[in-house]
């Protein structure tokens, strides 16, 4: 499969102005992590185009980066959903709903534990993996659509009572105008929930784990606002890693009356920018020490 590179303008605020943070990704596939200048928002310039994105998706993804979707299902029903007790703890767990929808959903874990929170309602799913599509449609889920910038919400305007994004906004091509069509998607008084990993506390490695060619987007709590806010949601909670996961940003949210004006200032930018370049500096002394530990096994070995 041949892939091609596009470049494109901030996702946020249409600026071209950017600073280069890394041209290396895990598994070494293309991955020119960039920070907006205006905004602060991080993310690939240049990338892969959506048709070769569409491609990765459908055919390579699971093995790169879901290696365990072949084996049983392992859920537990005293297992703990970290979505069900984020919703909860912060007071905003719907008391009924008849629609959920799940995007980027893989194999359908979170979909099945909601199933059994609401066992009337009606399970959507959007994910583009054959594999994953065909584990979803044998406990009920519909699949409405392989790709969340196709016009699936044309058929489902204002019918989600619960929309989840677990570790998916950070892949979308247009994060901006997905979000649009979510919201007309969303009922009047549904919710919808979005986990992405945290830029402003990153678990190292960066260039090893970290930056990934498929993670198209680098949100933190700043970005996220100012994304939510120009696609017309008002965040009701935004917190920064839990106990589920400290590396992570979540937040809750529903349709906003009014357009909330999104704010940019350099100082999120510079934070984000400081971030990146201690932790770039701290896996490099680290690389550093093993490769010279390495070294002195090798002479000693001889
Ligand atoms: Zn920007």
């Amino acid at each position: 499969m041949n892939y091609t590179l596009e470049s494109v303008p901030c996702n946020i605020c249409e600026s071209d102005s950017h600073h280069i943070i890394s041209a290396k990704g895990k598994g070494g596939l293309p991955t020119n992590v960039v920070l907006c200048k205006n905004c602060g928002l991080g993310y690939l310039n240049p990338r892969w185009d959506a048709d070769s994105y569409m491609s990765f998706y459908r055919n390579e993804y699971d093995h790169y980066y879901r290696p365990k979707i072949l084996k049983v299902d392992t859920y537990k029903k005293s297992d703990i959903n970290p979505i069900e007790d984020r919703l909860k703890r912060f007071g905003h767990f719907p008391d009924s709903a008849n629609t959920i929808l799940d995007i980027g959903s893989g194999e359908g874990k979170n979909l099945k534990h909601f199933a059994r929170l609401f066992p009337k309602s009606s399970l959507l799913a959007i994910e583009p993996s054959i594999e994953s599509q065909k584990q979803l449609s044998e406990f009920g889920v519909t699949t409405i659509s392989d790709n969340v910038d196709n016009d699936w919400e044309l058929k489902h305007l204002d019918q989600v009572d619960i929309i989840i994004m677990r570790h998916v906004l950070e892949h979308f091509m247009d994060p901006l105008s997905a979000l649009k069509k979510i919201r007309k998607a969303l009922s009047n008084e549904g919710v919808i929930y979005i986990a992405v990993p945290n830029n402003l506390k990153p678990n190292k490695h960066l260039e090893g784990n970290w930056f990934r060619n498929v993670h198209t987007y680098y949100f933190n709590k700043y970005s996220l606002k100012n994304l939510l806010r120009l696609a017309g949601f008002e965040i009701m909670n935004i917190t920064e890693g839990d106990q589920h996961n400290r590396h992570e940003v979540f937040l809750i949210a529903r349709k906003s009356e009014n357009i909330i004006e999104p704010s940019f200032s350099t100082e999120d930018y510079s934070e984000q920018l400081e971030v990146f370049t201690n932790q770039l500096k701290s896996d490099n002394r680290i690389s550093q020490r093993i490769l010279r530990i390495l070294k002195q096994i090798r002479k000693a070995i001889r």
